[in-house]
């Protein structure tokens, strides 16, 4: 049996009728960048988070660049990110003059270890990145505490968080401002590149949209210099479809998980953790195993696809080699990086994929961890 890690063509079908209508729709307007269907999605995303103002741009990795210097963060600053999570957290403080500095992850949450924030924190620290990664929140309670006593900003990176909640209440609406991909392999995603930024903060609003858009006020009026990263119409569209689908999709997805937490349990392996007081919704599902590559090698060979996030902790890559890090120095992601394995997840799963993942995980656990 075939079980693809992701699988975006069923998704697709599934509200195929909707997609071509809101596409068809905005080629009739020729409305391709920004406007109105731009407009109504930014609307609805608002209010779906519950947040004053959502801005639509390119990506999630521009959301992030723009927000750290919408909050004021720039040359000579520090910003404390996560060792585990995607490149975009780290570079982005890096693109804009500041530089990261990384915090080890929580064993078992693989989030920002909270106690281990304080040791990091220097005169010249301006913020911390959370990730809410693999779909569960950070623990945002001790963290906004951190940064409160500080004096530090929190920009929050919702990239694979979209509908998590921490006691709650929904990611993204924690910190000063939060960042959304909506790459199409996201939670929700759209058909190409697609990001948006939310905040409660005026100030950082204006800002923010500003600089997305070339730094004008209005037509042909530039208050300050900024850059080209708009949501496109044809995006917007879409994920203003999509929108109304990503409660029952990530009931599917937590369904799914509930599946594999059941007939995983007894392997003994490290399967996700949510706390009770969070909703996971299980971007990705990482379990921890032995001989990772093996294990992997031989679920593929049964047809199933994995993937593995992230196969290197971001202080250890070349891109940060000038920052002389060694795996002593991030203890819990460096022991970490040869263990984590992602299983297929997406909501379009069936019992019956989920059954032979599991089937399969537990033969090649046997041939590979304990040959007889
Ligand atoms: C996907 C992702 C991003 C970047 O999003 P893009 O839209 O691909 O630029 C940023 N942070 C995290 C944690 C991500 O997973």
């Amino acid at each position: 049996m075939h079980v693809p890690f992701v699988d975006l063509k069923i998704q697709y079908k599934n509200i195929k009728s909707e997609i071509d209508a809101a596409m068809a729709a905005v080629l009739a307007d020729t409305a391709f960048i920004a406007g109105k269907y731009t407009t109504a999605f930014e609307t609805d995303f608002a209010a779906y988070l519950g947040v004053k103002h959502v801005i639509g741009c390119g990506n999630g990795t521009d959301s992030l660049e723009i927000l750290l210097q919408a909050m004021g963060v720039g040359r000579g600053d520090e910003v404390l990110v996560p060792a585990n999570s995607w490149i975009s957290t780290s570079e982005t403080v890096t693109t804009i003059g500041a530089t990261p500095v990384f915090v080890d992850n929580h064993p078992t949450l693989y989030t920002i270890d909270v106690s281990k924030i304080e040791e990091k924190i220097t005169p010249r620290t301006k913020a911390i990145v959370p990730v809410h990664l693999y779909g569960l929140p950070a623990e945002m309670d001790e963290l906004m505490a951190i940064a409160r006593r500080h004096g530090l900003k929190v920009l929050e990176d919702c990239a694979q968080s979209h509908a998590a909640t921490y006691k709650g209440r929904k990611a993204g609406t924690f910190g000063d401002a939060s960042s959304f991909s909506f790459y199409p392999g996201k939670n929700l995603g759209a058909y190409g590149d697609a990001g948006a930024m939310a905040t409660n903060d005026d100030a950082i609003a204006e800002r923010a949209r500003m600089i997305s858009n070339h730094g004008q006020i209005a037509k042909n009026t530039h208050a300050i210099e900024g850059r080209n990263s708009r949501l496109d119409g044809m995006q917007g569209a879409i994920l203003k479809t999509k929108l109304p689908h990503l409660e029952s999709w990530t009931e599917s997805r937590r369904k799914n998980a509930a599946l594999y937490n059941t007939h995983l349990a007894d392997t003994g392996l490290l399967l996700p953790v949510a706390p009770d007081d969070a909703r996971h919704v299980y971007h990705l599902y990482v379990v921890q195993v032995p001989n990772r590559d093996e294990v992997q090698a031989a679920l593929k060979a049964e047809g199933i696809e994995t993937g593995i996030h992230y196969p290197t902790a971001l202080p250890l890559m070349q891109a940060y080699a000038y920052q002389n890090h060694t795996a002593k120095d991030f203890p819990v992601a460096a022991s970490q990086m040869d263990k984590l394995l992602s299983l297929p997840m997406y909501p379009e799963l069936t019992e019956e994929m989920i059954m032979h993942v599991c089937r399969s995980l537990r033969k090649s656990l046997a041939a590979v961890v304990a040959p007889a």
